[in-house]
């Protein structure tokens, strides 16, 4: 689950960031709003934590920006107070949630499931694949009928790979997709999920684009 966290306050993005990890979440973070359009529009999170109060662009215009563009990820809001025009403005630019500061950790957690279930409810489709099915939404792959278990950083590989068949993904896309930014990478990690992923299911199920990065042919 990737998240990026836009916050210029630098205790509470690390005080976030730390609260976030144990639960299995890959936190990005920056610290002001026009690198975080630029990070959203050209990357993909599942969620975004979007401070409003921001320097080189307010939280309020990234979200429009984000919208006008039709880019649909979930975006809590942190403002600076209780103060209603703020919320009501956060909302009618397309927040799906938010939070007033101070807050706690614990209803932080508890409003992301809650926004990240119900962005796992609209519809999903089931991808499927010569005999893989993969559903999005209960996270389960099966393979001609039997259930497949998968390590978290292989169901993100293969989910990639499988929503977008007979395009040329590059490692860079692919790395950031499973790792998120300044987690330590051993150089051959994606070829070994990718090794892994083959060996479970059949070895021409992703083809190498040698110096590009790899695909499942349509
Ligand atoms: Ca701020």
């Amino acid at each position: 689950m990737r998240i990026l966290l836009v916050e210029d306050d630098i205790a509470l993005a690390e005080g976030i960031r730390t609260a976030l990890k144990p639960e299995g979440y890959t936190v990005d973070w920056l610290q002001d709003g026009s690198s975080a359009l630029h990070a959203l529009s050209t990357e993909s999170f599942e969620l975004a934590i979007l401070d409003l109060g921001l320097p080189r662009m307010d939280g309020l215009q990234v979200l429009k920006h984000l919208r006008a563009a039709a880019n649909p990820v979930p975006v809590l809001v942190l403002t600076a107070r209780d103060a209603t025009s703020d919320r009501i403005a956060g909302l009618d630019a397309g927040a799906d949630d938010y939070l007033v500061k101070p807050f706690d950790v614990a209803e932080l957690k508890a409003r992301l499931r809650a926004l990240l279930r119900r962005s796992f409810n609209r519809p999903q489709p089931m991808l499927e694949y010569r005999g893989i099915t993969l559903d999005p939404v209960s996270q389960s792959v099966s393979y001609q009928g039997q259930p497949v278990n998968l390590p978290r950083k292989e169901f993100l590989l293969l989910h990639e790979l499988l929503a977008q068949p007979g395009r040329v993904l590059t490692r860079d896309k692919l790395q950031q997709a499973l790792y998120g930014w300044g987690e330590e990478l051993e150089s051959n990690a994606l070829e070994v999920h990718v090794h892994h992923l083959r060996k479970k299911f059949f070895s021409e199920l992703i083809r190498t684009v040698r110096g590009v990065g790899y695909l499942v042919d349509k």
